[in-house]
């Protein structure tokens, strides 16, 4: 009776551990996929099952080869299976069996050893397409920044050799507005290297970073050191706001998506013409929230435009008869995103544009939080 005990409490703690194992496998956001010496899948956990689009119990102990799988990964998984030995690695793009989008996963395989012996081979799936989409947007991001630092510096070379080959047998006239164009485009270098470095620095961004100002205040502080350049154009540059809104931000970052759109309203609109800065509170279903608006009666966007210009380097006037990066309001939406806000643009060609901050209002205690 004491034996048959034993064995009772030796049975139900190899369930227990198994349980867990099974625990462990099924709450892993990885797919794991395991097969004995023969290739025959033994485990297959519920990230496996969904990546692949598959059914353990349809699949449970057959031979990978001949269970009648449809996805391309089977085929590689087949192949890993076949030669254990060999450390396995690959990245494989297909349509997703959810939802027919692009893909990528990346499967690697080991052999399980036991005393030398291999038993059999561990394969984990994972899905990268997020991290193979962050690498080609940095690829772009670089290759656009490339591009466009090179046709100022194409530029200012060609003009600096000039100037240097005839300068004697220009006309003054010429050589002043040669030299006019290399300080603009050494003007645009310098912003757009700015630029490029505001946005690579948004990335890390430290905690100790966030403050709960007075959101009127800090706007208003930036209206106010535009408002000379506004002069300068002859525009009328007003704003309003209505009680204290403090709120939790990140102050030089929000100064700077604030002055991006002001900068844009006066850069965009003709003498004469008029800006508007307003900051108030409002109710969105029930919730507050902040809005901020700059209008302006400047030049306004085309419609087909006006969901690009969000976009690295997109200018809706490629002519450069403005100066500008075409960083200014990608820079604004990243932030306003850190924020958990949105950034929105109206705007009728001829007549001018409202661009919009919506910002959710923390609560005392998610302002409390944020603090801490
Ligand atoms: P930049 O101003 O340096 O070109 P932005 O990213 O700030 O870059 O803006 C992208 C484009 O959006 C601008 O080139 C311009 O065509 C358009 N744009 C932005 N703000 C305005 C505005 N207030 N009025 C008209 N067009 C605008």
């Amino acid at each position: 009776r004491h034996l048959e005990q034993m064995v009772r409490e030796r049975t139900q703690d190899v369930q227990e551990e198994a349980e867990k194992v099974q625990a462990i496998l099924s709450s892993m956001a990885d797919g794991v996929l395991v097969t004995d010496a023969e290739g025959r899948l033994v485990t297959a956990n519920a990230a496996a099952e969904e990546l692949l689009g598959f059914r353990w119990t349809d699949v449970a102990y057959q031979p990978v080869s001949r269970s009648g799988l449809t996805h391309p990964m089977w085929e590689h998984v087949a192949q890993m299976i076949r030669h254990p030995d060999q450390p396995g690695n690959v990245v494989v793009e297909f349509p997703s069996p959810v939802d027919d989008s692009p893909q990528i996963i990346n499967a690697r395989a080991a052999p399980i050893r036991l005393n030398h012996d291999i038993i059999g081979v561990v394969i984990v799936l994972r899905d990268i397409t997020a991290l193979k989409e962050v690498e080609r947007m940095k690829a772009r991001f670089i290759a656009g920044v490339t591009h466009e630092l090179k046709t100022p510096l194409s530029i200012i070379k060609l003009h600096v050799e000039n100037l240097l080959a005839y300068y004697d047998r220009l006309p003054a006239e010429k050589q002043m507005e040669l030299l006019h164009t290399v300080q603009n485009q050494t003007g645009l270098l310098d912003r757009l290297i700015d630029d490029v470095l505001t946005l690579s620095r948004l990335d890390t961004v430290h905690e100790a970073e966030w403050q709960t100002v007075n959101l009127p205040e800090l706007v208003g502080g930036v209206v106010e050191e535009l408002r000379a350049l506004a002069q300068a154009r002859n525009l009328t540059l007003t704003w309003q706001a209505s009680e204290e809104l403090p709120v939790p931000v990140i102050p030089d970052q929000f100064e700077r998506a604030v002055r991006n759109l002001v900068d844009n309203a006066i850069k965009y609109t003709p003498a004469g013409g008029e800006i508007q800065v307003a900051v108030r509170q409002e109710l969105a279903d029930d919730q507050p929230r902040i809005r901020i608006e700059v209008r302006d009666t400047g030049i306004g966007i085309p419609p087909e435009h006006q969901q690009r210009i969000f976009d690295h380097f997109y200018r809706v006037d490629t002519s450069h008869t403005t100066p500008g990066t075409g960083l200014g309001l990608s820079i604004v939406r990243e932030i306003v995103n850190a924020h958990g806000g949105s950034l929105h643009v109206e705007s009728t060609p001829g007549a001018g544009s409202v661009f919009t901050i919506l910002l959710p209002l923390h609560t005392p205690a998610d302002t409390e939080r944020a603090e801490q």
